[in-house]
């Protein structure tokens, strides 16, 4: 008989196809059954009552640090992630100050995150104009890939990808076996009709809205699909807000090309209607369409075309939160710690999207598509990383819960669905009964090449 870490007794466990009620056996920060028989453990959690997901894997998150921290935090940023089921970011590379587009600032990030970070993470770099040469040097630091802005990033030390950079970058990553990953808004459209509209005075949020129209995305997509198919690059098109644009998406992966897509939380759980009302908090680019929009992305991700649910939490002060011009307010959501509640509550139990099927999309299918080892299942040789949910309990977004550096978030007042217990990163309790309970501790992930 051997003497486990951790002994995981009477949950239900959500694997990527099935819920089962079983006990999880832990040692050495793995999962080693699912079935242990007369084991013996260091500490048992009791978990009656509670469902079993994999640790959430959130593939876009801003956390601003170095350089931007007082936007939000690494400290900050994965503790909310942990708080809402998280084990493991994937780190966007622009937000933070430098941007991840070289060597030296991937060095200078994972020093940062290795201090503060509750929870594993990945880092993307950058690819911007004239750094493609510093593609191959990140590569070899362990970037999850490289992210390109189509249009104009908000952002001044990180510009977007001309066409020729962004087929020339996606060359030299399809031959370092890693994908890319883009915002795919077309520039010329998104400039021309924000100009036009500010020229006339109208800056309202409704002038926002129609300022991005769907065809500016798609417009982005297909270049990106063109240059995917041409050179073998795997595409990631991030945070796709319409029906047609996730379609466009799964057309050109039925004929041969390597592409996939996330949504995000608020084209899945907000209308154009809430932006009105919300304002500032509930800008970002794409924009939130309107409840047709809604409704088709759920139909695509109900049919597998989604591969990844991602936050695209990028937070800022609130003081660039307000402007009278809403072309001038910070665009971006806060929304890290609420992803799981968020997608079980408007997925699960109003439209019957089981479990597993969000599991895959907030964890399985996103440790697959970047070659993550031993991540995103709850399966022996897989890491324990795991998020204990009580689906019998609904509870209030209040602004005091928040843990982000800036308590801003478009779900305050809304009644959510699953409140998160536990977090376990690896078997060690990071996030138990309201409270984070560990020191920092998490580690760089790598992708296998
Ligand atoms: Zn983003």
């Amino acid at each position: 008989m051997r003497t486990l870490d951790l002994l995981i007794t009477n949950g239900t466990v959500v694997t990527n196809d099935q819920i089962v009620r079983a006990d999880i056996a832990v040692a050495n920060g793995k999962v080693v059954s699912l079935s242990p028989s007369s084991e013996t453990a260091r500490e048992t959690i009791d978990a009656t009552g509670l469902h079993i997901f994999p640790g959430v894997i959130d593939a876009h998150v801003h956390f601003n640090d170095p350089g931007r921290a007082d936007w939000e935090g690494l400290d900050t940023g994965s503790a909310a992630h942990a708080t809402g089921g998280g084990t493991l970011f994937f780190d966007m590379p622009l937000n933070a100050h430098p941007p991840t587009i070289n060597a030296e600032a991937f060095d200078l990030k994972l020093a940062a995150a290795q201090q503060k970070s509750i929870t594993d993470f990945a880092l993307w770099g950058g690819l911007v104009p004239g750094n493609v040469d510093d593609l191959e040097p990140l590569a070899e630091r362990g970037v999850v890939g490289f992210k390109a802005f189509m249009s104009n990033s908000g952002i001044e030390d990180f510009s977007h990808v001309d066409d020729r950079t962004l087929r020339e970058g996606m060359k030299r990553a399809a031959r370092l076996k890693l994908p890319v990953a883009v915002h795919a808004e077309s520039d010329l459209m998104t400039q021309q009709l924000a100009r036009e509209a500010m020229a006339q005075g109208r800056t309202s949020i409704r002038d926002y809205l129609n300022s991005r129209p769907i065809a500016a995305e798609l417009d982005a997509i297909r270049r990106a699909l063109d240059f995917a198919g041409e050179t073998g690059c795997a595409l990631h098109v991030v945070h796709v807000s319409s029906g047609a644009g996730v379609a466009m998406i799964a057309e050109a992966r039925a004929h041969g090309v390597n592409a996939s897509c996330e949504t995000c939380p608020h084209y899945l759980t907000l209308t154009d209607a809430d932006v009105e009302k919300l304002g500032a908090v509930a800008k970002c680019a794409p924009p939130i369409r309107d409840a047709s929009e809604q409704a088709k992305l759920w139909t695509h991700l109900r049919e597998g075309h989604i591969h990844t649910v991602g936050s695209d939490h990028s937070p800022s002060p609130p003081s660039m939160k307000r402007d009278a011009n809403f072309f001038k307010v910070w665009g971006g959501i806060s929304s890290v710690q609420h992803t799981l509640p968020l997608i079980l509550t408007d997925g699960h139990f109003t439209r019957e999207i089981s479990m597993a099927l969000i599991s895959n999309v907030l964890s399985t299918n996103v440790a697959a598509r970047f070659k993550i080892p031993s991540k995103g299942k709850i399966a022996p040789g897989f890491d324990a990383d795991l998020a204990l949910i009580d689906l019998r309990e609904s509870f209030e977004v209040r602004t005091d819960d928040l843990l982000y550096r800036h308590r801003q978030s478009p779900y305050v007042g809304r009644t959510l669905r699953g409140r998160v217990r536990r977090t376990l990163l690896r078997g060690h309790t990071v996030f138990d009964d309201g409270k984070i309970v560990a020191k920092p501790a998490g580690r760089l992930v790598k992708p296998a090449r």
